[in-house]
């Protein structure tokens, strides 16, 4: 048994407890979470740490099988100019060097103190490494096809692949720009305990597509060579014309916001009990040089969780570095609520019970943060070390 104490503890059931000790097993497993009172009661052999104690980050949103093209994509292209690049870039390397990046990458999740990942796949590449990481993994087999006549096709090839992947595992959609409807009414109707992930209104073009069949988004399939011309603009902007037909029980993580306005986030929350927005915020500036609306998200009190999205898009696969993009955008959001972002909403996310907090019986992972304060947030310093 370790009893672990610092000058604060943090978990979302019971919020900072200040010189709590938290009573671990040798198993990783959460005994207790004692308040300072109760703990003086035993004579307990306690480990002071300096900083703040807090479950093992949950990373909502990566792309572990990208971890090869780190450096590789030009920064502020925009999101066709991003995909331009990636697409033909992503095959240019042996399967050896493809497997052997997303291994490291999940070495770097693990000791950037993440403790659970929802992770996209387009193939098995990645697929080993989480098995033999000790990361608690949720895939997400993700299917693209904008012409309805390839949906059948699609979700064919989706379940081969899903049914090669040894973890949890669940068909998803990529876009609204490159999913059809019929697609994303089977893909809802698929597995129906897991969770679903989407890209959402990452750029302005997406929604500009939907509403007026114009943009930046007719420039990518021209340069996929893919005729669209049959493709008529329903008039609304991406959201709207893509969440009517994933309305379903399951957890849906909607990935990015960058270009989701107050309106469509509340009219969102009005449609679908289960939304989880996601915030990859490092990736917007990236490849857009634009962040979402934090504060907009943070003042509806919507359930919003935390991802770094792929080496391809990202200097690092750090949650800690995410969260101090938001903290130095939107400082008025309280340190507590960004550890929940970043922790206990992932794992309702992803359907992970057994991360994201400290509650007896779950196995979170511990980390220490230094240079995170209650009052004064996340300084640029900040860091974090795994403990458990
Ligand atoms: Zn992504």
């Amino acid at each position: 048994m370790r009893y672990l104490t610092a000058n604060l503890i943090y978990s979302a059931h019971t919020g900072f407890v200040k010189n709590g000790v938290l009573v671990m097993n040798n198993n990783g497993v959460v005994e207790e979470l004692l308040h300072p009172e109760k703990a003086a009661a035993y004579s307990l052999q306690t480990e002071f740490f300096d900083g703040v104690l807090c479950p093992g980050f949950v990373n909502a949103h990566c792309h572990l099988e990208l971890s090869h093209l780190r450096g590789a994509i030009a920064p502020h292209t925009g999101f066709a100019g991003f995909a331009k690049e990636l697409i033909p870039k992503r095959n240019q390397y042996g399967d050896q060097e493809i497997t052997a990046a997303a291994a490291a990458g999940c070495a770097e999740l693990y000791n950037g103190g993440t403790q659970a990942v929802g992770d996209i796949a387009n193939t098995t590449h990645s697929f080993h490494a989480k098995l033999h990481s000790p990361l608690r993994v949720h895939t997400f087999i993700e299917l693209l096809a904008l012409n309805p006549a390839l949906a059948g096709k699609v979700m064919e090839s989706g379940k081969a692949l899903l049914n090669e992947c040894p973890q949890p595992a669940s068909l998803t959609p990529h876009a609204p720009y490159s999913v059809s409807p019929l697609l994303l009414q089977s893909i809802a109707a698929s597995h129906h305990a897991m969770p679903l992930s989407i890209h959402n209104q990452e750029s302005r073009a997406e929604n500009e597509f939907f509403e007026t069949g114009r943009g930046r988004v007719n420039e990518l399939y021209e340069f996929l060579n893919i005729d669209i011309s049959w493709f008529t603009p329903p008039g609304t902007n991406a959201l709207r014309s893509t969440l009517p037909h994933l309305l379903t029980q399951r957890p849906l993580l909607l990935v990015h916001n960058t270009f989701t306005s107050l309106a469509d986030l509340q009219w969102a929350e009005t449609q679908h009990k289960n939304l989880h927005w996601c915030f990859c915020p490092n990736a917007n500036l990236y490849i857009e040089n634009t962040l979402p609306d934090f504060m907009q998200f943070y003042r509806q009190g919507v359930r919003c969780c935390i991802g770094t999205d792929s080496l391809a898009s990202n200097h690092s696969l750090s949650i800690l570095d995410e969260l101090k993009v938001i903290a130095a955008h939107a400082p008025e959001i309280p340190l507590a609520t960004l550890l929940q972002w970043a922790t206990a909403n992932g794992a309702a996310a992803l359907n992970i019970a057994e991360v994201g907090s400290f509650t007896p019986g779950s196995s979170p992972g511990v980390i220490l943060l230094r240079g995170v304060d209650e009052h004064t947030g996340i300084s640029a310093d900040a860091s974090v070390e795994r403990i458990y």
